[in-house]
């Protein structure tokens, strides 16, 4: 009984002790729960963020049930310089699917938004969370490879339309490398190019317009399988037939992962859920087409067709 009593003393002593291992435990429980975010969130995000989106705006904690955005800006700030914002207060969020367009003049920060998001960059204040994660907290390489980036004039490779297709998706099959093709409107192409997928790009009769590289692109990118998709639109004009097989290409796309495409002309934003417009390195409106032809004079400005 004295053991016990003296055992009893020397638990009860150190209460302070005990609390503090209390606090303790319940940050480690905050710690095992961020970890299981982390490790939970792209099979979490695809079985219970199916079809619902997340409200942009929704707070992080939300990640917990897999219903925050894909990705977040929050109040971003950001220079390539210290003395040259370009980034001055930038909140906008992308949900798990469909399409969200940034559109605003040359210089306004769009591409730059694009570099953080892919963590080229970090804020100098504010956060990019991805999945309701902070993207400092994620590791690189692991953060891009769920992202596809399709610039603006990207390139067509060396090589066979099938290595161009496969070049960051080695491992695709056949049937996805179909799908892909259709998903991406090329059917017609690749079956008016001499010997279809095994044409060369630099091949007489091989040549594409400048729509159909993007698609390739686009396509490239989709066989990697990302949750996000950037799309930044080339200004030049599309023909009528491109431009709708573009339209049809996004349209398909926000089905399968999300998609954040800077735009230059009001075509290729229409159909988008949300249209952020961006000024000087701010978000000056957001809202849809119909409601930004009301409210925004720098989206009415925007290109027509
Ligand atoms: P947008 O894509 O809307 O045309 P950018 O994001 O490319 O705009 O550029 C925004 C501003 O940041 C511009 O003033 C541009 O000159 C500047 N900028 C862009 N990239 C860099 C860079 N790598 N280094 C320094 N300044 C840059
Ligand atoms: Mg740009």
């Amino acid at each position: 009984l004295a053991a016990f009593l003296l055992y009893m003393l020397y638990l009860v002593e150190p209460i302070g002790v005990v609390f503090q291992a209390f606090s303790s435990m319940q940050q480690g429980a905050g710690a095992l729960r961020r970890i299981r975010e982390v490790l939970d969130l792209p099979g979490e995000g695809e079985e219970k963020g199916k079809g619902d989106g997340a409200a942009p705006g929704a707070s992080s904690r939300a990640s917990v049930n897999g219903a925050a955005p894909l990705l977040e800006f929050r109040n971003v700030h950001f220079g390539y310089r210290a003395d040259e914002p370009v980034l001055r207060g930038v909140s906008f969020a992308v949900p798990r699917r469909g399409q969200v367009a940034l559109v605003g003049r040359s210089g306004a920060g769009k591409s730059t938004v694009f570099a953080l998001a892919e963590r080229f960059y970090d804020p100098d204040s504010g956060a990019v969370l991805f999945g309701g994660q902070d993207v400092r907290g994620l590791a690189r390489d692991a953060h891009r490879a769920r992202i596809g980036f399709v610039e603006q004039h990207s390139p067509v490779l060396h090589g066979t339309l099938r290595e161009n297709l496969l070049y960051a998706a080695p491992e695709a099959d056949e049937r996805e490398l179909r799908r892909a093709v259709e998903l991406a409107q090329l059917g017609e192409v690749v079956s008016r190019l001499p010997r279809g997928l095994e044409t060369h790009t630099g091949e007489q009769g091989a040549a594409l317009s400048g729509g159909e590289r993007q698609r390739v692109a686009i396509a490239r990118a989709l066989l990697a399988r990302p949750e996000l998709l950037l799309l930044d639109e080339p200004t030049a004009h599309l023909d009528a037939e491109n431009e709708a097989a573009l339209r049809a290409v996004i349209r398909e796309t926000a089905r399968r992962c999300a998609l954040l495409v800077i735009a230059h002309r009001i075509s290729t934003v229409r159909e988008a859920d949300l249209i952020v417009v961006l000024d000087a390195g701010r978000v000056t409106h957001a809202g849809s087409h119909d409601e930004l032809l009301v409210t925004s004079a720098s989206y009415r400005a925007l290109a027509p067709g």
